[in-house]
């Protein structure tokens, strides 16, 4: 049985009363008890979030990190230093890391790798663009996204992963891929994962990316392989948040 997981990315918004808003709305929720939440906050963020939202035992992730360990790389984060603050998940090759920082296949893999090293759980965001949608290369661009990672990971090592299916075309436009869709999808990256290993396939929580909103996400989450949502502007709004969480039970 895969706990489902809501993952709220808030990206560079948000502001230290709005931590302070959540922790607060969490501590009094009544969530489902078989539901996981986590919230991806900017790294300046990310000490007052582990504080303020452990009470409402909601986990804290960080939107990205470097992949070295330590270093003369000014301006950067490392693992470690995000496992210092009792961050649990980040996110890697999300689709706005890949198409405005440049971070190709080979990135995401050295950070995925740096995670593992520090004990972060990596949140891999896979997803194709309208182009590729629309030319019917979404299960070769999505596998493929998929299999530089687990290729370059020892077996262990794959078990730690989340992986988000993001469509490109459906993140913060408003346009969700249709449950069907997104089903679809879903079932072929557990396809392909039953082909490294069946356990595996059959633990590995896939979540669902692109514009989930509070009016959408039962639906998309009653799919047999959605395990949960990964959800970028309904994520700012508290009561929208809840709704979400709420809808995963
Ligand atoms: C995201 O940024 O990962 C995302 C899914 O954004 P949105 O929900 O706004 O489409």
């Amino acid at each position: 049985m895969r706990m489902p997981l809501i993952a709220g990315n808030w990206k560079m918004n948000g502001s230290l009363a709005l931590v302070d808003t959540f922790g607060r709305a969490f501590a009094d929720a009544s969530l489902p008890e078989k539901v996981e939440v986590a919230l991806m906050v900017p790294f300046p963020y990310l000490g007052a979030a582990t504080q303020a939202l452990k009470d409402g035992g909601v986990a804290v992730g960080a939107q990205t990190l470097n992949d070295h360990l330590s270093g003369a790389f000014t301006g950067e984060v490392s693992g470690a230093m995000l496992t210092d603050l009792s961050v649990r998940y980040v996110l890697v090759g999300h689709s706005e890391r890949r198409s405005l920082f440049g971070e190709d296949d080979a990135a995401v893999v050295a950070r995925v790798k740096a995670a593992l090293v520090s004990g972060l759980a990596p949140l891999l965001c896979l997803g194709e663009t309208l182009e590729e949608h629309d030319a019917e290369r979404t299960e070769a661009v999505v596998l493929g996204q998929l299999g530089a990672v687990l290729d370059a990971l020892e077996p262990a090592e794959r078990g730690c992963l989340v992986i988000a299916y993001e469509p490109v075309w459906a993140i913060g436009t408003g346009r969700t891929a249709s449950p069907a869709q997104a089903q679809a999808v879903h079932a072929a990256i557990r396809d392909c994962l039953r082909r490294y290993d069946n356990a595996l396939a059959e633990g590995m929580r896939l979540l669902y990316g692109g514009s989930m909103k509070a009016g959408n996400a039962a639906e998309l989450l009653a799919q047999p392989d959605i395990d949960g949502g990964l959800v970028g502007g309904a994520s700012l709004q508290v009561d929208d948040f809840l709704a979400i969480c709420q809808s995963a039970g």
